[in-house]
């Protein structure tokens, strides 16, 4: 049981089955036939003109910043961003594009007066800035729809654009209950991982409109991301979006479980206002050693990330009974 993350997932039978029997071609000639199907088929169902299907969640956002900014122009975005945190600066070091941090509210929203306030006026002192990005969940926690609509008008009056990170969009939307779309048509562009909760062993992709993402496909080609016979991915990927979403309630429910049972462990508290997809977060009291209680479980084949407070992500590969197992062997490590 693997409780770090829901990367960890590994492909469903049906992805194995149509993985063997993809038909491919050479994707950087425009040849793999599986390859386009998910690239058309999800442009469509997202409300796009157009998709790439990428290796990784980070190459997407990577391309999805470069195809909007180009070099000395800005990006703003919260300080809890992955696009900032946690893809090893790629914007900056391979776009010349500049991050403009904001410091994210505890529901994960940034004010838009402190957007408002970042945003430089043009004079040949000041980076440009062009772009909002948002990251939807983030941390696990989904942005209201309110604040989608808001933060749209605020970058159509400042004459911006606007990027989701939408790695779990997906979680998102079947948190709210809404079709994805209904969260996808205020942004300019998008990605989605597929190789998260959704079950696919390899990528994601990024939508926008067809000029964009001709873009973004020969910036794809020059930072190496041009895939072959990516056909054998791209049929798992689909699959992703067409047979995995409705996992993601039963993931959540565990989350909201998870929480609950952690809560009654001495020294664990977890604010259950924020689980509302996949991602627990709990505080430690100092009296937990939670190294030791890491070392205790990885013995009997349990795997959670320690860190204080420590991160728990439900997935496709754990289950309720799990969930069960996991918190009874913390209580009895405590
Ligand atoms: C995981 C993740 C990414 C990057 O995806 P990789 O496929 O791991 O590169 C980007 N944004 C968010 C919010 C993520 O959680």
């Amino acid at each position: 049981m693997d409780f770090r993350s829901d990367t960890v997932t590994r492909p469903t039978p049906k992805m194995r089955e149509a993985i063997a029997n993809a038909l491919v071609g050479d994707d950087v000639y425009g040849d793999d036939p599986t390859v386009n199907d998910l690239e058309q088929w999800a442009a469509q169902r997202h409300g796009f003109e157009a998709a790439l299907f990428t290796s990784s969640g980070t190459q997407a956002n990577l391309l999805g910043l470069m195809a909007h900014c180009e070099r000395g122009d800005e990006y703003l975005c919260g300080q809890q961003a992955h696009n900032y945190k946690y893809e090893a600066g790629g914007a900056a070091v391979l776009g010349s594009i500049q991050p403009q941090p904001i410091e994210n509210n505890p529901d994960g929203t940034i004010d838009l007066s402190k957007l408002a306030a970042a945003i430089k006026p043009d004079d040949s002192h000041f980076a440009r800035t062009r772009l909002l990005s948002l990251e939807n969940t983030i941390n696990g926690k989904v942005l209201p729809m309110s604040y989608l609509a808001e933060a749209r008008k605020f970058v159509d009056q400042h004459g911006l654009k606007m990027h989701l990170d939408g790695a779990r969009v997906y979680n998102a939307s079947v948190a709210l209950d809404i079709d994805v779309k209904e969260i996808a048509k205020h942004f300019d562009s998008m990605t989605i991982c597929l190789s998260k909760g959704l079950c696919a062993p390899i990528g994601s992709l990024l939508l926008g409109s067809k000029e964009y993402i001709a873009k973004a496909r020969r910036l794809r080609k020059m930072v190496g991301g041009g895939m072959r016979q990516a056909g054998i991915l791209a049929a798992a990927g689909k699959l992703a979006l067409t047979e995995q979403v409705e996992q993601l309630k039963v993931d959540h429910e565990n989350a909201k479980h998870l929480a609950t049972r952690l809560n009654e462990l001495s020294g664990f508290n977890v604010n259950a206002e924020f689980v509302q997809t996949n991602i627990v977060f709990a505080k430690l009291d100092d009296s937990v050693d939670i190294s030791g209680i890491a070392e205790q479980l990885s013995k009997q084949d349990i795997i959670i990330s320690p860190g204080n407070p420590i991160r728990f992500v439900t997935h496709n590969d754990v289950s309720r009974q799990d969930i069960d197992t996991l918190v009874e062997k913390i209580a009895a490590s405590l």
